[in-house]
């Protein structure tokens, strides 16, 4: 079991809060993917498994033609064993999801579609220095459906200054009418080098207090809660069956190639970073040199990541695990520390797994960092 992520590194232009990698310089496109498909054909051996899951993430992938997402999936496809019912996901902008393209991505064998809507309200996208408005986000959606998507996945953000509990509510109600399968909250945070830490260092911006932005992080609980979506991991909320399964592996610690700028690499032992600068990864593609950083993992820095991540969902994290591993009791050596988090309705400890409750999930790196060996 394993999967295959993509980075494309390109945007039509930088949302304000965005730390991730991208250019919006998008000259380089074509040489971009021919480099990516290169690396796919290069790093054919990375895992030596048959592939469960691919995904396409940003940047924007839905930037790309159909016919460069073609490249990239054939060069998957020709280098890689690909299980017959594997997902597909693309992270996609709604201003990209016109009618026609949405069919191609069906087309092309793409079966799950995560689209950045964010918000509803249009004067916040316009601040966010987002591309597409609140009508772009529906008709996206509509055209997806309608295209034969049956798995989509939408983004939303909470905690965005001066954005109401009662607007808060109103971008819940309108995401949940779409009725999509899956759906994805981020609490908007400011990120050093970004318009928004800008603002922040000229006060033009305050961040939402953080019991306001908990208080949200709550209520959208228990609204998707009472729509049908189980909420499986701090951020993530699904539809029974529709949990996302390239997440999924991510979080039980199963390999993964990451290609293309800034993508990373898991291969169950060492983690390797793809050079975060598109010229240089280019350059090093065409010139065939190292553009990687590889960090062997100690046995405790992997059994500190599986704390932190499983703890992040909801199942919680398998105390047997850490046991087994490092020869120690969790449960014992942290009995005082497990007892108040239980007895702060943070935690609870149910068959052997150690999860989180709602409130414990605001605070889950910090219970984590507590527990880390
Ligand atoms: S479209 Fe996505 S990746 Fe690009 S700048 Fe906006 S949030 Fe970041």
């Amino acid at each position: 079991m394993a999967g295959i992520y993509i980075h494309i590194p390109f945007c039509r232009q930088a949302c304000h809060y965005c730390d991730f990698h991208f250019s919006t310089n998008l000259k380089t496109q074509n040489e971009m993917v021919e480099a990516i498909a290169q690396e796919i054909i290069d790093r054919k051996e990375y895992l030596g498994e048959s592939i469960q899951t691919i995904y396409f993430g940003g940047g924007t992938p839905s930037i790309l033609s159909s016919a460069q997402l073609m490249l990239l999936l054939d060069a998957v496809r020709e280098n890689h064993t690909i299980d017959s019912d594997a997902e597909i996901t693309l992270e996609a902008n709604p201003e990209d999801l016109i009618h026609s393209k949405t069919v191609e991505l069906f087309e092309l064998g793409i079966n799950r579609l995560s689209i950045g809507i964010q918000t509803f309200n249009e004067s916040k996208l316009m601040w966010m220095n987002r591309v597409h408005n609140s009508n772009e986000s529906i008709n996206a959606f509509e055209n997806a459906r309608t295209a034969g998507f049956q798995n989509i996945s939408l983004d939303l953000i909470y905690a965005i200054p001066d954005h109401s509990n009662e607007r808060w509510e109103a971008d819940l109600k309108a995401i949940t009418d779409l009725d999509p399968e899956h759906i994805s909250l981020y609490g908007l945070t400011i990120e050093d080098k970004t318009v928004f830490h800008k603002w922040e260092q000229q006060k033009k911006l305050v961040q939402v207090p953080e019991d306001e932005a908990a208080g949200q992080y709550l209520f959208a609980i228990d609204f998707l809660k009472s729509r049908g979506y189980v909420q499986y991991e701090v951020s993530n909320f699904g539809k029974e069956g529709f949990h996302s399964r390239h997440n999924n592996a991510y979080w039980s610690g199963v390999p993964y190639l990451g290609v293309g700028p800034g993508a990373h690499s898991f291969d169950g032992q060492s983690r390797r970073f793809n050079v975060r600068n598109n010229s240089k990864y280019l350059k090093a593609i065409h010139d065939s040199n190292s553009y990687h950083k590889t960090e062997l993992l100690s046995r405790i820095q992997r059994i500190n990541e599986q704390i932190l991540t499983q703890l992040r969902t909801a199942k919680g994290l398998n105390l047997s695990v850490p046991q087994n591993a490092m020869g120690v009791n969790l449960e014992e050596l942290h009995a005082d520390f497990i007892l108040e988090i239980s007895e702060r309705q943070l935690a609870e400890i149910k068959n052997g797994f150690l999860s989180l409750k709602p409130k414990g999930f605001l605070v889950a790196d910090e219970i984590a960092l507590r527990l880390f060996f």
